[in-house]
């Protein structure tokens, strides 16, 4: 008798998220139950990032780290998914003789049955191939319900940008919008459940609909998300800036449900270095697009992800970036060095600055957005914002958690029953990850 439990670790992004979402489902429709404690489990697998070194790393000491558990229990089965998964495929196995599995990003579906074939027929496999377009449209993944607030709707899959660091168009494969009926029926069946935000989720959701013939622009579907009952919040992510339509920035003049938060990925400040990107615009036409957003919606909040180090980039270049972090004046920045990518473009460029100088312009980066972020937040202290309350903090009985309309944590205590409604809260204190507030009673 096989041990049915499993044991599952996400990695990177809301994409991973979604399809774990899903893996646990599909496992669920074959007996199995998910378990906190991989020593307990008769599955364990992982669902890897592969978009820089680092996450590449910790998913293979997390694959070594179980390692023993298999030595101890043979029956034991291990397996990887994800975008390292598709990028490698069976060559794992070959490097991972305790690997049993490996199933690529287009292949969720296929889990369940991969894993009755381990059980039972003590063989190993691997699915990494890429489906065809009408194929995949039938797979978007809708999962079951889940007690939760906010959730993540997927309405678009993979990238045809191909910036050149970037191995998601690699892993992902081509871009595919989901058919906009689906996820508008997607959206009601969750408010139905009881679910308040939805955030569109995609690699690049401004491009939604651009490459089906009849299908509404992003614009247009975010007024239809905008109309559904029970639906309080809209957000989405992620934006590329050069298929932001003046369409899109209106809406966040227009919809009352659009939060005033848009993450627009910059990557970094120069033309030279977007130019080699392959970012398809300009320093000046994203600061074009900064101010119409700003024009549409005074109170609007951006946040961003910035490259530094790309090969290549010099000392002006990266004044450049610092210039633009102090004129947008971001709310939050996700920034990273420059990780080289197999088999994307830029990994072909000689890179000739010494790792010491990237990491000094990545440590003096921090400290200018640091300061940034910790004046727009400490702004917020005696203003009252609104709250989506999300449940119980881990802070202490009586403690709830919820989100602003910037996506900050807002911690506060009230009664439990304000789980899932909006409650108007005075920011008292202003942390570097959350604030703190009080109730405003009626
Ligand atoms: N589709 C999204 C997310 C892409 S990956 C987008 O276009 O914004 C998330 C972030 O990882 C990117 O915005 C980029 O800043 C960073 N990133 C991607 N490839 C990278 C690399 N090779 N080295 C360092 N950072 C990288
Ligand atoms: Fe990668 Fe660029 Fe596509 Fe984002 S838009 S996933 S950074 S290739």
């Amino acid at each position: 008798m096989n041990n049915k439990a499993f044991y599952l670790e996400t990695f990177g992004c809301q994409m991973n998220v979604v399809d774990s979402e899903r893996i646990v489902d599909l496992l669920g429709n074959i007996g199995y139950r998910q378990v906190d404690e991989p020593g307990q489990a008769g599955l364990i697998l992982l669902n890897t990032c592969a978009v820089r070194d680092k996450a590449v790393r910790k998913a293979y000491g997390h694959l070594g780290r179980f390692k023993p558990l298999k030595d101890r229990d043979p029956t034991l089965i291990l397996g990887m998914g994800g975008c390292i998964a598709q990028q490698e495929g069976k060559q794992l196995l070959e490097e991972f003789p305790y690997l049993d599995l490996v199933f690529g990003t287009h292949n969720v579906h296929r889990l369940p049955e991969m894993v009755q074939q381990v059980a039972e027929q003590h063989v190993r496999c691997e699915e990494t191939e890429f489906l065809d377009r009408e194929t995949r449209l039938q797979l978007f993944p809708v999962r079951s319900g889940q007690e939760a607030f906010t959730r993540f709707v997927t309405v678009m899959q993979g990238c045809d940008n191909f910036c050149s660091y970037c191995v998601v168009p690699l892993v992902r494969g081509r871009e595919i919008s989901r058919p906009s009926g689906e996820i508008l029926a997607e959206i009601r069946d969750l408010a139905r459940q009881g679910v308040r935000e939805v955030t569109l989720i995609g690699q690049n959701v401004n491009s939604y609909g651009t490459k089906e013939a009849a299908e509404l622009s992003f614009a247009a579907l975010l007024d239809q998300v905008n109309a559904i009952d029970g639906i309080d919040r809209i957000r989405f992510t992620t934006s590329h800036p050069k298929d932001l339509s003046d369409e899109l920035v209106e809406c966040f003049g227009r919809l009352e449900k659009l939060c005033w938060h848009l993450h627009l990925p910059v990557q970094c400040g120069s033309n030279q270095i977007l130019r080699a990107m392959n970012r398809g615009y300009t320093r000046e036409r994203y600061l074009e697009i900064v101010r119409r957003l700003r024009n549409a919606c005074p109170e609007i909040r951006l946040t961003s992800d910035i490259i530094v180090g790309f090969p290549g980039e010099t000392e002006a270049d990266f004044a450049a970036t610092m210039s633009l972090l102090e004129e947008v004046r971001y709310a939050e920045i996700y920034s990273f060095i420059y990780s080289p990518r197999r088999g994307t473009a830029a990994a072909e460029i000689v890179d000739t600055t010494p790792a010491k100088d990237k990491q000094e312009r990545f440590d003096r980066m921090l400290a200018l957005q640091q300061e940034i972020s910790r004046q727009t937040w400490e702004a917020d202290v005696g203003t009252v914002q609104e709250v989506l309350v999300e449940g119980e903090s881990k802070l202490g009985e009586g403690q709830l958690f919820g989100r602003s309309t910037w996506n900050r944590i807002v911690n506060f205590s009230g009664p439990a029953e304000l789980a899932g409604s909006l409650v108007p809260v005075r920011i008292t204190r202003a942390y570097r990850n959350s604030l703190l507030g009080e109730r405003v009673l009626p």
